[in-house]
């Protein structure tokens, strides 16, 4: 009789089907901008959007985005907000204006964590999560918690945001996040009576940052008064036919783009159900139902921790190697504890698809 293993977070089949990260390496590049008009986007096109606003840094995003109806929280649940019918949760309903940014941190993160397990979203094919800027541990409690299946980095043409954006890139990576893409906001603009292309801010650099990392630039949104008008009154562009926006024209191919891309990821590759018919073996489910059996010390021989890393010659892995406990990370990989003790190492799917070939 297989085991059921204990697995960390909720089985998969539940809670939204794509959550996306949207990051930046620092403020001001519009990251809010473009989760908002994104999430605008989708949701024009008949998609079901939420959005997680951890971003406690620049609170503005409730600004952008006025409720219809507060957040109301049931015993442990938290029932997200509706804004102009997009789901959204934010910090901003939670915390006093006028608490310091220090402060707010530690108080943030525990936050944080509830909306990564305790917020009822209901049916969403989207959820954006606007994260905040940087790479503290606001960053890592939402890389490893939140079901990512990718992150968009956001970035201006300059080359300050784009070292910054390659840093946060680097944090993804060590956690095994993918990259989905890069958007360079404020590419140009569009001169409104000569028609002319100026580049205010420089050209090319999220172009370039998306060359050199070798992941598709999903976009390249142009400097548009109205979006930055709209953002301030907290009005949609969307449903408004005679306002004639480039900002609103790129954002709607950034929603296709990434509508295509996230088609493209398949879920028959997402994992559906994790057994232990015997110590010394896992069973994987897939989604597509196919079942694979690895031998946990076959699995062991290839922990891609820094730890077994370095020790990778010389490790000698007990064939009786078993596990005490599997944990999800993200919906990319798999976390093992091994009764050798290690714990460390990230098995994204990718590699427990490659290994079951061996
Ligand atoms: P972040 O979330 O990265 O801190 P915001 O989205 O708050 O940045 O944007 C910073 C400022 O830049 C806001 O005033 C916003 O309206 C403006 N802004 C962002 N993107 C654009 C754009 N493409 N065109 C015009 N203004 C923009």
């Amino acid at each position: 009789m297989p085991l059921p293993l204990h697995r960390s977070s909720a089985p998969q089949s539940t809670g939204p089907t794509h959550v996306i990260a949207i990051a930046a390496g620092k403020g001001g590049v519009g990251k809010s901008t473009v989760t908002v008009n994104l999430a605008r986007a989708l949701t024009e096109a008949n998609y079901r959007v939420g959005i997680l606003d951890a971003d406690i840094y620049g609170p503005s995003l409730r600004r952008m985005l006025p409720e219809q109806q507060l957040p109301v929280q049931k015993g442990p649940t938290i029932i997200p907000a509706v804004c102009q019918g997009i789901k959204v949760i934010s910090m901003a309903y939670f915390r006093q204006e006028g608490i310091a940014t220090a402060v707010r941190a530690p108080i943030a993160n525990s936050l944080i964590t509830q909306f990564c397990d305790q917020v009822e979203w209901g049916l969403l094919d989207y959820l954006l999560i606007d994260f905040p800027p940087g790479t503290g541990d606001i960053q890592l409690t939402l890389s490893q918690r939140a079901k990512l299946r990718g992150a968009v980095m956001v970035t201006t043409p300059q080359q300050v945001a784009v070292m910054d954006v390659r840093k946060a890139m680097h944090l993804f990576s060590q956690v095994n996040v993918p990259i989905l893409g890069i958007v360079e906001n404020m590419s140009y603009y569009i001169h409104e009576k000569s028609g002319e292309v100026l580049h205010l801010f420089g050209s090319d650099g999220g172009k370039l940052l998306a060359e050199e990392a070798g992941v598709p630039l999903l976009g390249q949104i142009p400097v548009d008064p109205l979006l930055s008008c709209s953002g301030d009154e907290g009005v949609s562009l969307f449903n408004q036919a005679e306002i004639k926006s480039p900002g609103v024209a790129a954002f709607r191919a950034l929603a296709r783009d990434i509508i295509q891309r996230m088609a493209g990821l398949q879920s028959e590759n997402l994992i559906k159900r994790l057994t232990q018919p015997d110590p010394m073996h896992l069973d994987i489910e897939w989604n597509d139902r196919s079942v694979h059996r690895y031998r946990l010390s076959d699995l062991q021989k290839n922990c891609p921790c820094a730890g077994c890393g370095e020790k990778k010659t010389t490790l000698r892995v007990d064939d009786a190697v078993s596990c005490t406990q599997v944990a999800d990370i993200g919906r990319y990989a798999l976390r093992i504890q091994f009764t050798s003790g290690c714990s460390q190492g990230i098995y994204t799917y990718a590699m427990l698809k490659q290994l079951r070939h061996h």
